[in-house]
């Protein structure tokens, strides 16, 4: 049974933070991402295809912090995270501290297509991405306005001078989405700017296969958000895959029980996942995580909080 589940970033998200219209645009973002993935799995497309388009459709949407209106480091600049996994052959490529690739999720899959690597950093995953004749933007492509009061408000905070606390939603995010095909292929995707103010240089979870990305068939496709340092010592990606394949696990409960321990380390995590039936799980410890799914009937659902998590017919 084909199913498609995409996030946009977990944390406290402040109902404040939105404008009537900025909320609308949230949410009319998450579902076009779902209609993009979607019309490849419901015309019998790969479940890969799918993933790459709905990350694509967010990376380009400034709403969320991946490609266009991604968050700026301490240094004022972009440096993006992303990868995918194909779970048929256990393939995967990945991308890390990467400066110019309008759509790093398109670079990630080359990598895992066109080279013999699985993650390219920096200078070299630029430069490969120019070479394979990838869109190749300014950094002020990826910068709005929104990113830099975020990257203002940080910095006032580290010289002492913020007497408030930031929000999560203004100093991290990350998007992301898993799928199953019909013929029960499974896939993961996830696409990054990381946390605001990050030191120059710091690769999150998205990029490192097993942490925040994985997907394997027969078993599950795993995305997560959060602060990538709890993913990556955790491998909880993988974690989530081991449980339901040794351990016999159902997804909802290996799911919950790799939240349970990130709540455990006191990190505000989300994650979307998808097993080998089409059954899917969307689990955060937090009050917010943008999400949406697209049910076997097609019937688009998306949502922020608990409350709001709701069919959009647009
Ligand atoms: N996981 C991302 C990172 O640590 C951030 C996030 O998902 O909010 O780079």
């Amino acid at each position: 049974m084909a199913s498609l589940v995409i996030h946009g970033g977990a944390g406290t998200i402040p109902r404040a933070s939105f404008t009537p219209e900025s909320y609308q645009a949230a949410r009319q973002g998450l579902a076009d991402a779902l209609k993009a993935g979607w019309k490849i799995l419901s015309s019998g497309g790969l479940a890969l295809d799918a993933v790459e388009a709905a990350v694509i459709a967010l990376e380009n949407h400034p709403s969320f912090n991946a490609g266009h209106g991604a968050v700026l480091n301490a240094a004022g600049d972009h440096e993006l995270d992303a990868a995918i996994m194909d779970g048929r052959y256990r393939n995967a490529g990945a991308i890390a501290s990467a400066r110019t690739i309008r759509n790093p999720i398109r670079a990630a899959r080359r990598v895992m297509e066109a080279s013999d690597c699985v993650l390219l950093a920096g200078a070299g995953a630029d430069a490969f991405a120019r070479e394979q004749g990838l869109d190749i933007v300014d950094q002020a492509y990826f910068t709005t306005d929104l990113r830099r009061e975020h990257w203002k408000r940080a910095d006032e905070e580290r010289r002492g001078l913020l007497n408030r606390e930031r929000s999560e939603a203004e100093k991290h995010g990350t998007v992301g989405a898993v799928a199953c095909d019909d013929l029960g292929n499974l896939a993961a995707a996830t696409s990054t700017g990381g946390y605001t103010y990050k030191r120059a240089g710091r690769v999150g979870d998205t990029p490192v296969i097993g942490a925040g990305t994985y997907a394997a068939n027969g078993v599950v496709a795993v995305s997560c958000t959060g602060l990538g340092e709890y993913f990556i010592r955790r491998g909880t990606a993988h974690d989530i895959a081991a449980r339901i394949r040794y351990c016999g696990e159902t997804l909802d409960t290996a799911t919950a029980a790799a939240i349970a321990e990130l709540s455990a380390d006191k990190c505000g995590a989300g994650l979307i996942a998808v097993d080998a039936r089409g059954a899917i799980a969307m689990p955060h410890n937090t009050e917010g995580m943008y999400r949406g799914a697209v049910t076997a009937d097609g019937q688009i659902s998306v949502g922020i909080y608990a409350v709001d998590f709701s069919p959009f017919d647009a």
